[in-house]
């Protein structure tokens, strides 16, 4: 048994919004390896099910439960396991758990385990994270992802009136990852001095994911307001824009709620097509509800070629619906969360999936973080070439874009940055 798990245990930590989630420590040979679970809040339907214990404490959203089933249930079952079985051990908790959406366990339960094993295992085989994803995903190239860094929150995000919940800027131009963060932390500052100027200073504030959320209530003024401090540091060639909609939280079955208008997924599609066409707009996420197929596809026909189409909701990082969507043309990329699906193995398997059939990959964090920087790891080793975890601004987010950056330092002369995607 050279690669022993020893031990697994589990306890409630906060998470960058003040709410409970669970950290995993699993106990090898060679140490400690730890794994916190970070939450969303525009969360699909779709996705595994985060267990909550409901009742008085941390009004409601305890995880005792979720850490119960480690320390009592999963702990037993998985000591003693080589750490370097990652596709063995997630699916034994998979059976154990038993449902289709990991609600008996907790995926939180499952995701925290899975991911502190997957670090196990790099220890114990004493090669970087991001190394050992690469080679449990069978990728060879190792890529410095492109980050959508989010720097206007609007939608559930943000205490303001924008519907559309991100508004992100992409330095596809720049030379290397680094060079990418300078250009976009200058162009955040830059904002914050257009934003103060113009709204005072209360505007400055900033949303769960670090971008500013100004009194803005119309779709265009964000872009207005991010093209002008671009056009200020001088980059309008090296970054361009992206959006995530999260439609589904502006959609009712009366159509979607949007700047006071109740439009359908047609009208929908000639609000979005107007941005696209006057601003420079690379990608766009959750355009439309998540079983809303339908204006999904029919979009999808129309701008395919011209923009990265990016599932989120539609898809929850689950095979099932990536293989619908890729059946159906819905879109033509995957924003991969792990805590969508739960455990790495599953996460890996979709990036796959989403891979071999010409789609892009976007790795994406969750509103609510830790300052676990897995998911730059997970974009490396997958080689994905495209990240998202907010604007360049709390250390939640920034704990991603820093460990690339040591990445970046640790390959050297093989540090690939994608640029351009
Ligand atoms: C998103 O919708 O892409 C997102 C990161 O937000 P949340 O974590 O709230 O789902
Ligand atoms: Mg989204």
């Amino acid at each position: 048994m050279a690669f022993e798990i020893q031990s697994i245990m589990a306890r409630e930590v906060l998470d960058s919004r003040g709410n409970p989630t669970i950290e995993v420590e699993v106990r090898t040979k060679q140490g400690i390896s730890r794994a916190m679970v970070p939450s969303g809040a525009s969360t699909g339907i779709h996705e595994a099910i985060e267990l909550r214990d409901g009742g008085k404490r941390f009004l409601g959203k305890g995880v005792q439960k979720a850490v119960d089933n480690v320390n009592k249930i999963i702990s037993n079952e998985l000591k003693g396991r080589e750490c370097t079985e990652q596709r063995e051990i997630d699916m034994a908790m998979i059976e154990i758990d038993g449902t289709e959406n990991k609600s008996r366990l907790g995926a939180n339960a499952i995701l925290g385990v899975s991911m502190a094993v997957c670090r196990a295992s790099a220890l114990e085989l004493e090669i970087p994270l991001y190394e050992r994803i690469a080679g449990l995903s069978g990728n060879k190239k190792l890529i410095l992802p492109t980050p959508a860094m989010n720097v206007i929150n609007g939608g559930v995000h943000a205490g303001n009136s924008l519907d559309i919940q991100e508004y992100m800027i992409l330095p596809v131009g720049a030379e290397s990852f680094s060079e990418g963060v300078r250009l976009c932390a200058e162009v955040y500052q830059t904002l914050k001095g257009i934003i103060r100027e113009r709204y005072g200073k209360n505007a400055i504030n900033v949303g769960d994911e670090g971008g500013f959320a100004p009194p803005l209530s119309h779709a265009e003024e964000p872009f207005e307001l991010i093209l002008k401090a671009v056009r200020e540091v001088g980059y309008e060639h090296e970054i361009k824009l992206g959006i995530d909609a999260a439609a589904s939280e502006f959609y009712s079955n009366t159509g979607y709620r949007i700047e006071g208008r109740e439009l359908s997924g047609d009208e929908l599609m000639e609000f979005y097509k107007d941005l696209i066409e006057n601003y420079p707009i690379i990608s766009v996420e959750d355009i439309y509800a998540q079983d809303d197929w339908y204006p999904w596809q029919n979009f999808t026909g129309i701008f395919g070629d011209r923009v990265e189409i990016v599932g989120d909701d539609l898809l929850v990082t689950n095979v099932k619906r990536i293989k619908k969507a890729i059946e159906s043309k819905a879109c033509n990329a995957l924003l991969l969360k792990i805590n969508q699906i739960g455990t790495i193995t599953e996460t890996i398997d979709a990036a796959r999936l989403s891979r071999n059939n010409g789609w892009r990959v976007m790795v994406s964090h969750r509103s609510g973080e830790t300052e676990d920087s897995f998911i730059a790891d997970l974009s490396v080793g997958l080689g994905t070439g495209q990240i998202k975890s907010g604007g360049p601004c709390r250390s939640e987010r920034n704990a991603k874009y820093n460990q690339l950056l040591r990445i970046e330092d640790e390959l050297g002369e093989n540090a690939k940055y994608q640029g351009m995607i």
